[in-house]
């Protein structure tokens, strides 16, 4: 069960500034202690059997569940897992993506590491996106806004092909004014099928949903995200955004907007981490799948 925000403190459960990052993740056995207390905050629970009892801890990190006996470790099962990048790394890389207003590249990554690899910088940028889906999320409530957007995409990056692709957005609106958190998500065509299958999979049976397609004007929340999202694409990747990809930059926008408010970066940084950590592994052919 994930912490509170109220109930954490800047300083003390996440950090308050890049002097306090150089100060608490000094070496890798620093990393693994945080991510353990942030993947087992109330103990350690065998990812095989679940038993709620302190493991063995064995050479190389290895955690020996004290019931099955099996083996695990901190980083097994999460988006850490079998990396060869050093978690130091890792941190750095997740403290500049949550610190930058606009998204950041892969070349951006890989500068900010010394990476030699270009690859590594990507794989570690699409596997950070793929964890800013928080596993357990809720769905929308309320009061919805659905609506279609259409975003220009480049189809292949050689031949500069634009296409329009269809994202339908969900935004919930707060009375009297205001809007609190969103959905995205890629369909070939608005098609009732679609529009009623991403309202069943992202928002309560009980919301009061407004939905009226095609007249714009009524829509101001999704008309306001949709000018956001165009704007963030653009003065993030140029304009270069390739469709295989554009699910990703999806996710990253939904989880900067709903963090929009969220009162320090460092409390983004660690909500990101967490997620890390109850986020599936994601191979290399797994991305390039998706
Ligand atoms: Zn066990």
């Amino acid at each position: 069960m994930n912490k509170k925000s109220s109930s954490l403190k800047a300083g003390i459960h996440y950090l308050k500034n890049w002097s306090q990052f150089v100060d608490w993740f000094h070496d890798e056995q620093a990393c693994r202690d945080y991510l353990y207390t942030l993947r087992w905050p109330n103990g350690f629970i065998c990812p095989n059997c679940l038993a709620h009892k302190a493991p063995y801890s064995l050479a190389k990190n290895k955690l020996k569940c004290t019931q099955c006996r099996k083996q695990t470790s901190v980083t097994a099962g999460t988006i850490f897992d079998k990396t060869r990048t050093p978690l130091k790394d890792w941190f750095a890389a997740i403290w500049y993506l949550t610190n930058q207003k606009n998204g950041v590249s892969a070349l951006g990554i890989q500068r900010l590491l010394g990476l030699g690899s270009y690859q590594t910088a990507w794989s570690i940028l699409h596997r950070l996106r793929y964890a800013m889906i928080n596993p357990e999320r809720d769905k929308l409530s309320g009061i919805i806004e659905v609506d279609e957007t259409f975003v220009g995409v480049l189809v292949n990056i050689n031949q500069q092909d634009k296409k329009k692709f269809v994202v339908l957005i969900a935004i919930e609106l707060i009375e009297p004014k205001g809007f609190g958190r969103i959905r995205l998500r890629q369909v070939d065509r608005a098609t009732k099928s679609n529009i009623e299958q991403f309202i069943v999979d992202v928002i309560e049976p009980d919301s009061q949903i407004g939905s009226n397609i095609p007249a714009h004007e009524t829509m101001p929340g999704v008309h306001r995200v949709a000018s956001l999202l165009k704007r963030w694409l653009l003065g993030t990747y140029q304009g270069a955004v390739q469709s295989k990809h554009l699910d990703y930059y999806l996710d990253e926008y939904t989880f900067r907007f709903n963090r929009r408010k969220s009162r320090s970066r460092g409390l983004l940084f660690y909500r990101l981490l967490e997620q890390s950590v109850t986020t599936k592994p994601l191979t290399y052919k797994g991305i390039r799948a998706r």
